[in-house]
């Protein structure tokens, strides 16, 4: 059956090319700030219950779903030492450093309201003093837009005492990074925030008992905070006819690598993949046949083979099936020219790079893995040596404090899965072997 691809009235973000301006007045006659404080004055639980409805999902890569993360802050405040009752926070998560995400970029640069209006109405709901914005620090450009977007947003009484004359007083602030990926994890950001070193916390507890300055803290990425708005607007329904079940909605995809057109573009969920690139990205460089492998969700999920991928539906469920993710759908197409070991061992070297080194299987095991990532590069090693790597990447995942060790490990689970015979061959040829006739032809 043909995929019903996306019609312009129904995209969200109607200004994702900058084609027009990102300034309040030019935001307003693309419908944002459209009469906000209608949708405040439905209440919290209403709002809450709006957005679990429309089944939104994270847009951050973890996937668990936004109306239902709001709902575990407190009703009522909970009190300091004193008696005083605690301020609660929202954090929006703009640190993307992923290698090949860069979707968030886009909204910040060009839709910057959408997400400052999506901050009141979440902050709203979930009942938030403030919300504060975290910026990768490398997004210079992003930032400046972001701080004289939200100081339009002041100035015209949207934010502030009596946000958009909603009769609730709500802040909103412009924070950036210094440019460590591992600040995109969200306790990471909460210490960055408070003035620490970025290391992840332990949970529990969680953010929403215990997070930035010990309050409740929701931390949630640009795109799902900034299609709240629209969601409000037009209903969970609407949202929620889009994808299959359990992954709805629309989402902003970013396909980067061997296509003909790379590109940012919104897309409804569970768009087959070939069906995908052939719409926005104009196909394959040098044709379908020469796919060789896809990293669907930017670089920490395990890469799908050509064969695998063609029919994979866009979405969480659809990449699980096939043994990846969706990620932050940051989709990396690599053809038969790429030197796949080459590409997994330089993705190894950034999670070494980015680990904070904080508990021991990450700190060592991401360098270790490194060191023989790039002896596979070389085809230096021993077949053995090919078992012993993924061994390695077994005792790293899921024994680390938070997800990079994971990150770091499945990449070179997903190479060793599918490529086994072009590692053996590299090796065999190194030694100046001769080739057994059917790992040749596995690694063709
Ligand atoms: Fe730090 Fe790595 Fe441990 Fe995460 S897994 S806390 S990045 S050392």
């Amino acid at each position: 059956m043909a995929f019903d691809f996306l019609q312009d009235k129904d995209r969200i973000f109607t200004n994702v090319y900058g084609f027009q301006s990102w300034v309040l007045k030019a935001s307003q006659k693309r419908g944002d700030w459209d009469n906000t404080a209608d949708i405040i004055k439905r209440g919290n639980d209403k709002i809450i219950e709006e957005m679990k409805a429309s089944g939104l999902r994270g847009r951050g890569g973890a996937g668990f779903p936004t109306g239902l993360k709001w709902s575990f802050m407190p009703k009522e405040a909970p009190k300091d030492s004193q008696g005083n009752p605690r301020p609660s926070f929202l954090v929006i998560n703009a640190d993307e450093s992923e290698p090949g995400s860069c979707k968030d970029r886009e909204i910040l640069r060009n839709d910057p309201h959408k997400l400052i209006e999506g901050a009141l109405i979440a902050g709203f709901a979930m009942r938030a003093r403030a919300a504060y914005i975290y910026i990768r620090g490398e997004y210079i450009f992003e930032a400046k837009i972001m701080e004289a977007a939200v100081k339009e947003a002041y100035d015209a009484g949207l934010i502030g005492k009596n946000a958009a004359k909603s009769g609730y007083d709500f802040d909103v602030f412009v924070h950036r990074g210094a440019g460590a990926y591992i600040c995109g994890e969200e306790t990471a950001m909460i210490e960055s925030l408070e003035g620490k070193k970025g290391q992840p916390r332990l949970k529990p507890p969680f953010p929403a008992g215990a997070g930035l300055y010990g309050c409740p803290t929701t931390v949630n990425n640009v795109e799902s905070i900034a299609v709240v708005p629209t969601i409000m607007r037009r209903g969970a329904a609407w949202f929620a006819s889009f994808g299959r079940e359990g992954n709805h909605g629309t989402k902003l995809f970013q396909v980067s690598g061997h296509v003909n057109k790379p590109a940012v573009f919104e897309e409804a969920m569970s768009i087959p993949f070939k069906d995908m690139i052939e719409k926005h990205c104009g196909g394959i460089t040098g044709g379908w046949d020469n796919l060789l492998a896809v990293i669907p969700g930017g670089s920490s999920v395990p890469l799908v083979p050509a064969e695998q991928i063609m029919d994979a539906p866009m979405d969480f469920d659809g990449l699980k099936d096939v043994g990846s993710g969706l990620g932050t759908a940051a989709v990396i197409v690599m053809d038969k020219s790429t030197d796949i070991v080459r590409a997994i061992s330089r993705l190894s070297y950034f999670y070494k790079h980015e680990s904070c080194g904080q508990c021991t299987p990450c700190r060592e095991g991401t360098g270790w893995m490194w060191r023989v990532m790039e002896k596979m590069r070389d085809g230096d090693a021993e077949i053995a040596d090919i078992d012993t790597l993924y061994e390695v990447t077994k005792q790293v995942e899921g024994h680390t404090i938070c997800a990079l060790g994971d990150a770091a490990a499945w990449p070179i689970q997903g190479l060793i899965k599918h490529f086994r015979p072009e590692m053996e061959r590299r090796i065999r040829e190194h030694k100046g072997e001769e080739m057994i006739p059917e790992v040749m032809e596995a690694a063709e």
